[in-house]
């Protein structure tokens, strides 16, 4: 089962996406989190992304897309995946069809978290990410079981520094001008699905079972 999570930065997309592969044992790949831990590590690529990054911007495709069709090339995704946060531009979108067509293989899935911007800015206000592991939780409707730390691996969590207002401004228009496009891309392959975000995170995860079966 091959699935691409679509949505707003805070629709909810890694949070679903980490409960898809436990559920159907695929690996969940997510280039926020690949860049992070690059950045982490002070490797090249990390101190390019960051310029891009922090300012709210996409890192450009020539640094995403051969790293995710490296990814999807490993033995354990040979039963599928569930990409989250790629792709997010058209060309991204084109570059994955056309790497897995020359193998004979296509996406099943892309899901839309469809969540208002209005709902978005208190969601990204709210997150706190493990910078270890990549758990994410809210202060309000996913808090950590003791304040401040990973539940997972017990390192703290913090507010990111992209999720700070003016940078999460930023983003939403880059997701409206660059990603939103994918939604009729995908519409177009007859493989776009739509759950509603707004509800609890756990109403999202039935209606998204309730779409892969
Ligand atoms: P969120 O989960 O809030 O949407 P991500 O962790 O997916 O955020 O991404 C954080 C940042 O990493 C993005 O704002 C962007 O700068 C960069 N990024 C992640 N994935 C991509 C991608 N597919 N193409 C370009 N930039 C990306
Ligand atoms: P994305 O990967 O799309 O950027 P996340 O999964 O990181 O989004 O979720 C953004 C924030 O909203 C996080 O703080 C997360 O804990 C919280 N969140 C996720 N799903 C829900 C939900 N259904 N209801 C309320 N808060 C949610
Ligand atoms: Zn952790």
């Amino acid at each position: 089962m091959k699935i691409i999570m679509l949505g707003a930065p805070g629709a909810g997309k890694g949070t679903q996406a980490k409960q898809i592969a436990d559920k159907y044992g695929i690996p969940h790949i997510s280039t926020g989190d690949i860049f992070r831990a690059n950045i982490k590590n002070n490797t090249e690529l990390g101190q390019k992304a960051k310029q891009y990054m922090d300012q709210g911007m996409l890192v450009p495709d020539e640094l995403t897309c051969d790293l995710v069709m490296d990814r999807i090339g490993e033995k354990d995704c040979e039963n599928g995946f569930v990409l989250d946060g790629f792709p997010r531009t058209i060309p991204q979108a084109e570059a994955l069809d056309g790497a897995l067509g020359k193998i004979g293989q296509k996406m099943d899935y892309a899901i839309d978290v469809d969540v208002p911007d209005d709902n978005i800015v208190g969601r990204m206000g709210g997150r706190r990410a493990c910078l270890n592991c990549g758990a994410t939780y809210h202060v309000v409707t996913i808090p950590t079981k003791v304040e401040g730390i990973c539940d997972r691996c017990g390192s703290p969590v913090v507010l990111r520094d992209d999720d700070k207002p003016e940078t999460v401004q930023k983003r939403l228009a880059v997701y409206h001008e660059q990603t939103q496009p994918l939604i009729d891309y995908y519409k177009g392959q007859g493989i776009l699905k739509t759950v509603d975000g707004t509800q609890p995170m756990e109403a999202v995860f039935a209606a998204i079972v309730e779409i892969l079966g």
